[in-house]
């Protein structure tokens, strides 16, 4: 206990100690470059879900995989640069659960470094949190890193996050113990969109993709209310669907 309050104590000192490794990371982020190239990349995936794709998938000329064929999701395009590792998992877990704030250029920087800067959207939305659920952690970590990311799209002076359009208008019990049916019925009708969204092409920013659960019942909402394109940026794909 003590010493990890002296850890934490020394890193606010010394933004340049890597956050995995502890050592300097002779960079203006606290997290250092062998670390970094130790994060799997999600290099051969699904163009629309991002789920990595396997064995002979990957030389299909579609590039979908089976699940978007039959069943496209309401989104049309997911970008996760990374996969759920064991060392992004513990840089997200220590960012949103032990509230390491200053994490997350490391985690905006990850999503740049392969992304790049995005011309063509017109609304970044963070998926919404319940107030409930905002309030106890004290902040939503999407919000957070779409802060980050609207800076580097290329409109006049960069996006900020709409945060009002959409709102999660009642609590969905926490997910992560759910299967892929039961996060679908827990996430029905969770949001609502409050203004018209005709023609917008549109960036919902999350932190992980696991089902694809949230993401779909986000874009459903705002697909209703009119908008023409939606992605998905996350940081991270879960290696495989959760069911
Ligand atoms: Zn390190
Ligand atoms: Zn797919």
């Amino acid at each position: 206990m003590v010493n990890s309050a002296r850890i934490r104590l020394l890193e606010g000192l010394l933004p340049n100690h890597c956050a995995l490794c502890r050592m300097r990371s002779y960079r203006h982020l606290p997290l250092c470059r062998p670390c970094e190239s130790e994060l799997p990349a999600n290099t051969v995936a699904c163009e629309q879900c991002a789920i990595p794709l396997a064995g002979a998938n990957h030389l299909a000329a579609s590039r979908l995989c089976g699940q978007c064929l039959a069943h496209p999701p309401p989104y049309d395009r997911v970008i996760a640069p990374w996969l759920y590792g064991e060392y992004l998992a513990r840089l997200i877990q220590r960012w949103k659960y032990q509230r390491e704030r200053h994490l997350t250029p490391v985690l905006a920087h990850l999503w740049l470094k392969k992304a790049g800067r995005r011309t063509d959207i017109d609304l970044l939305i963070p998926v919404p949190l319940h107030w409930r659920r905002r309030w106890h952690r004290g902040f939503n970590q999407s919000e957070l890193l779409a802060a980050h990311l609207g800076d580097h799209v290329a409109a006049a002076g960069g996006l900020t996050p709409d945060l009002r359009t959409v709102k999660r208008h009642r609590p969905t019990a926490p997910q992560s113990a759910m299967c892929a049916a039961q996060r679908k019925r827990n996430l029905a009708n969770a949001f609502t969109v409050s203004r018209p969204c005709d023609n917008l092409r549109i960036a919902i920013v999350d932190d992980v993709l696991t089902t694809g659960a949230t993401a779909a019942a986000l874009s459903r909402a705002l697909k209703q209310a009119g908008a023409r394109h939606i992605e998905v940026w996350c940081l991270a794909r879960t290696p495989t669907p959760y069911i």
